[in-house]
């Protein structure tokens, strides 16, 4: 098989495929197959930006071609996703799975597959009920603890901008993008550079790939919160459930994510080992979209054939840490996405067609014990202290200011050219009560320095709602890093919660590589 770059000017209305085809004078009888796997935007050249392309060709007569494409081409192997082969030992209980977000939902979709009929217990609502009690609290502020944007099918992940863009080099991440293209996201998803799903398809995406995952053997059950963990003698006999349901077991694979502060104080209790980690904490931004297009898109040609523009910015400020942009929402909203009443906690997200007026973006400060102190649960109470005061400062709403008047340290008195898209509404203030000096200082030095990089980035009515408090989680739950178990046998954290994956894809994955250790070392269910 050949792997063949194709260059394609934003002005070019061809395919990828008929430009190859006519640049190279590629016989279409000759191809047996072809896959786009990747597309990125090259505007080194801004005046003659272009897409490149990587695509595959199973083609025949393969080294005449690859001889006429010349250094355009390389050999490549097909690419398969392979699970393990599944092991021998005897489960006497199918596993189980806490928490049906993207970890645990991927994990329970490749157990279910090849065969070991996983049983999910998530504590949140189906998708259908999650998303009632979800509007109601955006439209009216009543918060439903187990059902919202952190609690429910698909986790955390659902109420997102669902982009799916990771740091990690993993083959796997192919084979996700197509099972996700398989269960309704769009055919681009599986090979552009900053794969993007929108909130509006995750939903339906979620509900499939559970009705796949209970086709294929496996049990969802939602409203059912794991309240307990059975350990004996360091091995994990069992979960007990809020209905008060023991459900014997011999492995757990814990995918409970970054918000479910209950849940790591029970596996406290429980002696299953855990330690604090370094988070990050800060506010969300809203730009006019158009004007960071203008900014990022400046003097590209054709740019109106470009999607809406990103940006990433970092700072390292004067006291030495780090702030940086995060989880950008192109055309998006900022969401109110707590989980804990008489709270306040931001996040963005944005639909498939990202058509919203605004850009916005988390600022982010990393914290660590030295704003919070080192016993295990402080990160986890100063985000909480955080949360509770935003909600005060806010009277109820978020506390916003405009990125101007923080810099002069005075709260704002009015809105300007960029209207908040916060659906709980806003109360204007000054930002600096809710953090600590340390924090608004490395805001305050993000600010003067993204407006550097992007001129007007800290005026042009840019506004700042606060708080962000759950970027990652404060806690890992502690696993062996080659058999990802706990010291406590049986026992798999994974995906964010877990403190080992940010975000949706090294979640996805994180949960697919504890999953075939599962498959390696057990006989299948259906076998016994
Ligand atoms: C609004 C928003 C937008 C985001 N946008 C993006 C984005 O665009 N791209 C990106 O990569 N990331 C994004 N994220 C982050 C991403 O969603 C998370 O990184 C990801 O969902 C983590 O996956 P997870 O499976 O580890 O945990 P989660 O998704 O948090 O899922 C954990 C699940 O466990 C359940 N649970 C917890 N405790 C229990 C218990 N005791 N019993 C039973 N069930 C339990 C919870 O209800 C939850 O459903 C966003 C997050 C939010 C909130």
């Amino acid at each position: 098989m050949l792997r063949v770059e194709i260059r394609c000017p934003l002005e070019d209305k061809r395919t990828p495929i008929e430009k190859l085809v006519r640049q190279y004078g590629i016989k279409e009888a000759d191809i047996r197959r072809f896959e786009i796997v990747h597309q990125s935007l090259d505007a080194r050249n801004r005046a003659e930006a272009a897409y490149v392309y990587q695509i595959e060709l199973d083609l025949k007569s393969e080294e005449y071609y690859r001889r006429r494409l010349g250094k355009n081409a390389s050999s490549v192997k097909k690419y398969e996703y392979r699970a393990p082969k599944p092991g021998s030992i005897r489960m006497n209980h199918r596993p189980v799975i806490i928490g049906f977000g993207p970890a645990g939902m991927a994990a329970g979709y490749l157990l279910a597959k090849k065969g070991y009929c996983p049983l999910i217990l998530e504590r949140g609502p189906s998708i259908e009920d999650r998303r009632e009690k979800v509007e109601t609290y955006w439209k009216t502020g009543i918060l439903d603890t187990e059902g919202n944007v952190q609690f429910g099918e698909g986790g955390a992940g659902a109420f997102s901008d669902g982009k799916l863009t990771t740091r990690i080099k993993d083959d796997r991440v192919r084979i996700v993008l197509k099972t996700l293209v398989k269960y309704g996201a769009d055919e681009s998803v599986a090979w552009m550079n900053h794969p993007h799903i929108g909130t509006d398809r995750l939903r339906i995406i979620d509900k499939n790939i559970r009705r796949a995952i209970e086709e294929y053997g496996g049990t969802v059950r939602f409203n059912t919160k794991a309240e307990e963990i059975l350990v004996h003698k360091g091995k994990i006999t069992g979960v007990r459930t809020a209905q008060g349901e023991g459900i014997p077991c011999e492995t757990v694979l814990m995918g409970i994510g970054h918000s479910a502060r209950d849940t790591f104080r029970m596996l406290e209790k429980a002696g299953i080992p855990l330690e604090a980690k370094p988070f990050a904490v800060g506010v969300r931004v809203e730009h006019a979209q158009r004007f960071i297009n203008e900014n990022q898109y400046r003097n590209i040609r054709f740019a109106r054939e470009l999607p809406p523009a990103e940006y990433f910015l970092t700072h390292t400020s004067s006291n030495g840490k780090g702030a940086y942009s995060f989880c950008m929402c192109p055309g998006g909203y900022v969401v109110p996405s707590a989980s804990e009443k008489d709270t306040i906690v931001t996040n963005g997200m944005s639909y498939s067609s990202r058509d919203g007026v605004n850009a916005n973006a988390a600022i982010l400060v990393q914290v660590n014990s030295s704003d919070y102190g080192t016993g295990l649960f402080d990160g986890v109470k100063f985000q909480e202290e955080l949360e509770k005061r935003a909600f005060l400062l806010g009277q109820g709403k978020a506390p916003a200011q405009l990125v101007e008047d923080y810099l002069k340290k005075t709260a704002s008195k009015e809105i300007g050219k960029v209207q908040p898209t916060y659906a709980g509404g806003i109360r204007l203030c000054d930002l600096h009560e809710c953090f600590s000096s340390e924090i608004n200082r490395s805001l305050e030095e993000f600010f003067v320095s993204a407006d550097k990089t992007i001129p007007g980035f800290a005026s042009n009515g840019a506004v700042m709602t606060g708080v962000e408090s759950r970027s990652s989680s404060p806690i890992r739950i502690v696993r062996d890093l080659t058999t990802r178990e706990s010291a406590v046998s049986g026992l798999y954290p994974i995906g964010e919660g877990a403190g080992y994956a940010g975000g949706i894809m090294s979640s996805v994955i994180d949960g697919l590589r504890s999953a075939e250790m599962i498959i390696a070392k057990f006989a299948k269910w259906t076998d016994l």
